[in-house]
């Protein structure tokens, strides 16, 4: 069986839909699954809705009406028909949603977060099966709520392993074409939860791994995986093979076109991942597999922005030592920080970290009880992967370095 997961970008619109038909009829429809995101922006739009809901009621109707309005307008491109029973089936999901924002009494913004932004996965599921269905490709529409099982960490949930391999197992036609949601599952008590932002590919690689797929195929807008984000550097080059381990370092650092957790489960099984582009099907794109660790060896560049360099040391000028550091770990962990660097000196240990759930404020206020603080706010974070003195001298020139640093084979540089 393959898998194949198309992104929010390659169902950005009813175009999109009909390429995503067109690549698969090239491919074949038999013994695949088909993950799928939300259309376009519509995680973003979804958050807006989440976000009215708790601050700004007035503007709640309105951000709903705009989302069911793009979907309307897509399925008007899409089916000739407008008693098609999917017209249906998309008010069905906004009738849904309206009822559990009237019912629900949660004060918890992450569980309403999780019980409302699934449906951007469910609409887009909904309307490609019913427009492959209506192009005479009969696909079964899988509801991933059902089969992937996790806790209750409302937006990052952690999977049930067990749970989700015997559903999936049981479950899902292996000679068929099935249709399914990225990013989505659900908890023990039936709860929708997510998996993360950008977690569909994530999701693709856990049905991957339980059904043991002969591949994995993500279709991407670019033409594979660059040795640079090509919306910061110019003139990326494709990397045409890199080892799990490659990737999975690269996705590490911040190397946003494969989601980080991604990998291991493929790797588990070796079961290759092939990064290609949506807008030119037949270009070679990434195989990404067991072995050669890179192809064609050149320096990797990956930023993360928007960070936070917190340098901390002892107010009475003791060492800092295992006993501070674990409690230094304890608090960023309790405050849902991202760790992306750490440096340590006698006195001093700094750390840079990205502040995922806006709690910068309160994370400060509880260290400076205990230690001297210095933040610098909106760093940025260059790694580069394989690096010379030409690539980093690249980086430095039109910014100011705060910190660095190097191993035998990776340049860290902390600038603003
Ligand atoms: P999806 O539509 O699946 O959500 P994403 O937008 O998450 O796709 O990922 C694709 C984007 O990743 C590209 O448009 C590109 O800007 C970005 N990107 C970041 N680093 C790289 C890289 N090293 N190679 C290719 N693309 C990259
Ligand atoms: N739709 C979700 C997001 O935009 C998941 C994904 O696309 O990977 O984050
Ligand atoms: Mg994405």
């Amino acid at each position: 069986m393959r898998i194949y997961k198309f992104g929010g970008a390659s169902v950005k619109d009813a175009e999109g839909i009909r390429n995503l038909f067109s690549i698969m009829k090239q491919e074949g429809f038999d013994k695949t699954l088909l993950v799928v995101s939300a259309m376009g922006k519509n995680t973003n739009a979804f958050e807006l809705v989440v976000k009215n809901y708790f601050e700004n009621k007035n503007e709640l109707q309105y951000s709903i009406n705009q989302i069911f309005e793009f979907h309307n307008t897509v399925l008007l491109e899409l089916f000739l028909e407008k008693n098609h029973e999917v017209f249906n089936d998309v008010k069905l999901i906004f009738d849904n949603l309206k009822e559990f924002l009237k019912r629900n009494k949660s004060p918890n913004y992450s569980f309403v977060y999780d019980q409302i932004v699934p449906c951007g996965e469910i609409l887009s599921t909904k309307i490609i099966s019913a427009f492959l269905n209506f192009s005479g490709v009969k696909s079964n529409w899988v509801d991933s709520r059902e089969l992937i099982k996790t806790d209750s960490n409302y937006r990052d949930a952690d999977i049930d392993w067990k749970l989700t391999q015997k559903n999936i197992s049981e479950n899902i036609d292996k000679k068929k074409l099935n249709v399914t949601q990225g990013f989505i599952g659900s908890n023990q008590n039936n709860f929708n939860t997510t998996l993360g932002r950008e977690g569909s590919d994530y999701s693709a690689a856990i049905y991957a791994y339980c059904l043991n797929a002969q591949s994995l195929t993500i279709w991407k807008d670019v033409p594979g995986v660059l040795n640079a984000d090509p919306r910061v550097f110019k003139n990326p080059i494709l990397l045409d093979y890199i080892s799990y381990t490659e990737a999975i370092e690269l996705a590490f650092y911040g190397a946003s076109v494969i989601h980080p957790k991604t990998l291991q489960p493929l790797q588990k099984k070796e079961i290759p991942l092939f990064v290609k582009s949506f807008l030119n099907p037949k270009g070679k794109g990434t195989a990404i597999s067991r072995g050669i660790k890179i192809k064609p060896e050149v320096p990797c560049f990956i930023v993360k922005r928007n960070l936070n360099l917190l340098k901390l040391s002892s107010l009475d000028f003791s060492f800092i030592v295992e006993e501070n550091i674990s409690e230094i770990f304890q608090v960023l962990h309790e405050n849902k920080m991202k760790v992306d660097l750490i440096q340590n000196s006698a006195i001093s240990f700094s750390v840079c970290v990205y502040d995922k759930f806006n709690r910068l404020k309160e994370l400060l206020s509880i260290l400076k009880a205990t230690f001297k603080v210095e933040c610098v706010e909106n760093v940025n974070l260059f790694t580069i992967r394989h690096f010379d003195e030409k690539s980093s001298n690249e980086i430095l020139k039109n910014n100011e370095l705060i910190l660095e640093q190097r191993t035998d084979d990776v340049l860290q540089l902390i600038v603003r």
